[in-house]
């Protein structure tokens, strides 16, 4: 034990709950334990140290080690735990950018299911792509739906681009698009992400025709986010499928304030950034609702999202901690 007091710095590139993987400079990978409670701004997380986290450790034992500190965090995204209502599970930290999988067949495209992933990256402006994927199985009905989602989030900001495991179509712009960053990947179970990011980076191995996250049983597998390096430059963090994304953490005005197109037009409303745009005089979203400016899908799963999150008072039931 005489080297407990050498401090190590390294990267977490997979968690599995109970230990994290720590990759240093050198490239060599050590399993570290945590001690003591991390928190962030209070909220009470699953997994208090996520992939991406840059930490300090110390050695014990026999090539393991523990965490004794998480560096300074420059962003990070956050989700309602699926198995615990009442936490909050620490998708990824210190990440560049974010990378959604949808598709349009195959499973069909869940509505509002955009909104909710964007809710995730836009308190900390993490730049988000969104791969319409499996394109080969696209008719012209289909194509349609496309065409008419990508561009309700095109004209806010978000880019979006259609992808073929089968085909190969869109991989070029999408190598563009993560090379030389860290990219937290994304998606909706049964999309084909596992496929796609095999495809993108071969040799990764990861298993496909899963519904990772959920066996048939009604019980959960244990997969978990691992980060890995891509060879033409950067590295993803692949998370398990998404079943689906609730926001119980959330109050009215995180949800007035993370649709960014609502925010911008805020400004305008009567009200201003105290604004819930439901039914307040001269407020400038109805107006662009009206106007035809904003997307209507957008507003219906805006006011959906509120109508979840109007009883929840998470900071009131948490403020002891
Ligand atoms: P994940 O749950 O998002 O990781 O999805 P998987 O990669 O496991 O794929 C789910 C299913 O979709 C599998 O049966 C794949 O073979 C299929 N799939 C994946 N990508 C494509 C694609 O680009 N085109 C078609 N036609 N099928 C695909
Ligand atoms: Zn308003």
């Amino acid at each position: 034990m005489e080297s407990h007091g050498k401090i190590n710095k390294g990267t977490v590139v997979k968690s599995t709950g109970s230990w994290y993987n720590v990759r240093g400079a050198d490239g060599v990978v050590t399993q570290c334990r945590i001690v003591g409670k991390f928190r962030l701004n209070k909220m009470i997380l699953t997994n208090p140290v996520g992939v991406g986290d840059e930490v300090e450790w110390q050695k014990e034992g026999a090539g393991q080690g523990v965490i004794k500190k998480i560096l300074p965090r420059r962003n990070y995204v956050v989700r309602q735990s699926p198995r615990q209502l009442h936490h909050l599970h620490l998708m990824a930290a210190n990440i560049d950018q974010a990378l959604l999988f949808v598709t349009v067949v195959e499973p069909m495209l869940k509505p509002g299911f955009i909104d909710r992933f964007l809710l995730t990256t836009e308190p900390h402006d993490v730049p988000v792509r969104i791969v319409f994927n499996k394109s080969d199985l696209y008719t012209p009905d289909a194509l349609e739906v496309y065409e008419s989602v990508r561009a309700v989030y095109t004209g806010i900001g978000y880019e979006a681009q259609l992808f073929s495991s089968v085909t190969g179509e869109g991989r070029e712009e999408l190598t563009n698009f993560l090379k030389d960053k860290i990219t937290l990947v994304s998606g909706q179970s049964g999309v084909g992400k596992s496929t796609a990011v095999n495809a993108l980076q071969p040799g990764l191995e990861i298993k496909i025709g899963e519904l990772s996250g959920w066996s048939g049983k009604g019980q959960h597998t244990t997969t978990f986010a691992e980060m890995h390096p891509l060879a033409f430059g950067g590295s993803i963090i692949d998370t398990p499928g998404i079943k689906t994304l609730a926001f119980n953490n959330l109050e009215l005005m995180d949800i007035a304030h993370n649709f960014r197109e609502f925010f911008v037009l805020s400004v305008h409303c009567r009200f201003g950034g105290a604004c819930l745009h439901l039914n307040e005089p001269d407020c400038a979203v109805k107006e662009a609702l009206e106007n035809g400016e904003v997307s209507p899908t957008r507003y219906d799963h805006y006011l959906q999202l509120m109508d979840e999150v109007k009883d929840t008072n998470y900071w009131e039931r948490h403020k002891e901690l």
